[in-house]
């Protein structure tokens, strides 16, 4: 029976992993009753870690990511605000964070900030440009870096770029967004190089009339046993509503302007007009009733064609029958959200909307923001990516480098780019941008603690940035567990806390530059939309205080989890406990923060503990080097002890430990869920 459990076990195991990780991984599973390895005894010493004191130099580029909204409410009106995050810099400094990824901070109609209305402001609702200049100032005495999440791809309707390119064809704002009244011809002709064809989907009907309407003398011909319209342009005399009274049939086309067909044969109705109507117009039964049964009008293609009968339609959905075509705009992440248009990616950076954007990144740039979070960057170009992405990004950057050095920024500026696909296509962005994030680490990391299975992971870093440095050979790998766009990791990882732990010891033993996302650090749960949560549920507030509350907008929300706003969860008691969630990510951010191998180190694989070594799968092993320094990384992916045999390492100068870790000569004895550093 035991075997047979196992195996149905270990099959669907494999069925679950083979989603995450197409290679054929074998799984072991754990054994039930859990330690494996019996008590610790006289002969084994206990390990605790003794770093070396910090000099206060933050050397590893981690980064905190928060969401200004939700982050900290200085002003108590119930949202997080720009004060809020320079009241907490304490906090960010604590956690080892040089540099902070704020959410969107313009005015926008969404909570989240990522359907912008102007670039060149800031959200009332989240301070002044006062209080960004401080916060900037604040930051960077503490040496925190601040970096703004800026949205290329597409702004919000409620821009007035796109107001205004929609109110008029020859306004100056109509070249910005992707605009027409015939998208499929259009695309076929080359008119938008961005997009790799027509998607019905993705065309959404402007709310403004222009185009549909017709001013001029017009000919009406009625034939109402075909139910047909006949329109004509004509220079015959204009005509008066027919005043019989007998005849019930009418032109509508606006306010005030209905005019009495006259009879002219059997069923056949007419009148000439002096037209003037910015909608189109209509047939109607009655001068005095608007219901539905009284509407005659277009179905389908609304549009006329002068000389040509058009069939009429009588029902509710009956559209105005209009002289032209609708406008249309491209939305590719909905209506709301109408995409911006850089012409061809070789020469985007002299398109108006490059212009108008890189103006406003330049203002951030001058106020002392040292670098970008750039939204969505695998839809600038559908066509062609990614390789006309990078042509853009490359574009963008350079841009903006140039602004950041003559506004006397040191280096070259920071940008990372959310190109969230596989690893050989996040390589390619990297001939854009210098840093990407490196989604498939998640994917990895948690396939990894879920299925007790560390031997692989080692091997997986390595073939990831082998991966990226293909593209870019200085390549910054941006790594992480999640994001506001994704399930939390807490709930990933089945809300156990060891294994949360030990994610964020991984993490911060791993190589690239971190980022640590609000919430993750106090273990905070929930369920992205798609996985059948809501977006807010891995959004929530920081609760700062076991006793205070958190921003009133959020308390109220429906969507957010009060089980994570307790006391005991908050970032005063976990400050208190030492074992805390909190206190591993502060502790081993340190670490990082103290050791260059740590901080900036290249990794390799341990001789024994690693891909090839089936019998300790649970273990994950790597050497982290820089210059001289060599530190040995040892975690144990599972909830039973396990006793490991490192002859040739140095087992005697732990910096870091999370868990339990005990040694007796070169055997070292690795507590469940358990990390250790060694210096080397
Ligand atoms: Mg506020």
């Amino acid at each position: 029976m035991r075997n047979i459990r196992t195996l149905l076990l270990a099959a669907l195991l494999v069925l679950s992993a083979a989603a995450c990780d197409p290679e054929d991984r074998k799984i072991i599973i754990p054994d039930d009753n859990g330690g494996g390895g019996g008590s610790q005894n006289g002969d084994y010493t206990a390990v605790t870690a003794s770093p070396k004191a910090f000099d206060g130099t933050k050397r590893a580029d981690i980064t905190y990511q928060l969401l200004v909204y939700s982050f900290a409410d200085s002003d108590g009106d119930g949202w997080g605000d720009i004060k809020g995050i320079t009241q907490h810099l304490d906090y960010l400094d604590a956690m080892g964070a040089s540099a902070l990824w704020l959410s969107p901070i313009h005015p926008s109609d969404s909570y989240h900030g990522y359907d912008v209305r102007d670039y060149f402001s800031i959200h009332p609702k989240l301070g002044t440009e006062a209080d960004f200049q401080e916060l900037i100032n604040k930051a960077h005495q503490k040496n925190i870096k601040i970096y703004l999440d800026y949205v290329l791809n597409h702004s919000g309707t409620g821009c007035d770029w796109f107001k205004q390119a929609c109110a008029s064809a020859s306004s100056p704002y109509r070249d910005y967004y992707l605009l027409s009244s015939d998208p499929a011809a259009d695309i076929s002709a080359g008119k938008f190089p961005s997009l790799s064809g027509y998607d019905a989907g993705k065309w959404h009907t402007v709310s403004s009339t222009e185009g549909l309407g017709y001013t001029g003398r017009l000919h009406f011909k009625l034939d109402w046993s075909a139910k047909t319209v006949t329109v004509t342009e004509t220079t015959a005399a204009a005509q008066a509503s027919n005043t019989d009274s007998s005849v019930n049939l009418y032109i509508y086309y606006g306010n005030d302007k209905i005019a009495r067909l006259y009879k002219t044969g059997t069923n056949i109705y007419e009148i000439t007009l002096d037209f003037a109507s910015d909608w189109g117009f209509l047939v109607r039964t009655s001068s005095t009733s608007w219901d539905n049964g009284t509407k005659y009008g277009a179905s389908g293609d609304t549009k006329i064609t002068f000389g040509q009968a058009k069939t009429l339609t009588n029902s509710s959905s009956a559209a105005n029958i209009t002289f032209g075509s609708a406008l249309y705009y491209y939305g590719a992440f909905g209506s709301w959200m109408p995409d911006f248009h850089y012409g061809s990616a070789s020469t985007a950076s002299g398109s108006a909307a490059f212009t108008s954007l890189a103006a406003s990144a330049d203002k951030w740039i001058n106020m002392g923001v040292d670098g970008f979070r750039l939204d969505a960057v695998i839809f600038i170009y559908e066509k062609n990516a990614p390789s006309a992405n990078a042509t853009f990004l490359k574009s963008w950057y350079d841009r903006c480098n140039s602004t950041f050095k003559a506004a006397g920024g040191s280096g070259d500026i920071y940008m990372v780019g959310e190109a969230w696909t596989d690893a050989g296509t996040i390589s390619q962005y990297y001939k854009g941008l210098p840093a990407l994030f490196d989604f498939p680490y998640w994917d990895k990391l948690s396939w990894a603690l879920n299925n007790a299975t560390g031997r692989y992971f080692c091997k997986d870093v390595i073939d990831l940035r082998n991966t990226y440095r293909s593209g870019r050979s200085d390549f910054i790998e941006a790594t992480k567990l999640t994001n506001h766009d994704q399930t939390r990791a807490a709930t990933t990882l089945g809300r156990s806390l060891p294994k949360e732990k030990m994610a964020a010891c991984v993490l911060l033993t791993s190589p690239g530059n971190p980022y640590i996302y609000q919430g993750e650090e106090l273990g905070y749960w929930g369920k992205k939309g798609e996985d059948g949560g809501a977006d807010e549920q891995v959004r929530t507030p920081v609760k700062w205080t076991k006793s205070g509350g958190v921003p009133a907008s959020w308390t109220s929300a429906s969507n957010i989890d009060s089980g994570m706003l307790s006391a005991n969860i908050s970032v005063e008691a976990q400050d208190a406990d030492s074992e805390s969630l909190l206190n591993v990510y502060k502790r081993f951010a340190q670490v990082r923060n103290t050791y260059p191998a740590l901080a900036s180190g290249e990794i390799s694989k341990h001789g024994t503990y690693n891909d090839s070594n089936a019998t300790d799968q649970e273990i994950a092993a790597w050497y982290m080097t820089s210059g001289g320094e060599k530190l040995l990384v040892i975690h144990n992916f599972s909830s039973k002890e396990k006793t490991l045999s490192l002859e040739g390492d140095k087992l005697s100068d732990a910096i870091a430990l999370n868990g339990e870790a005990s040694v007796k000569g070169s055997s070292l004895r690795l507590g469940a869920w358990s990390s250790v550093v060694f210096l080397q």
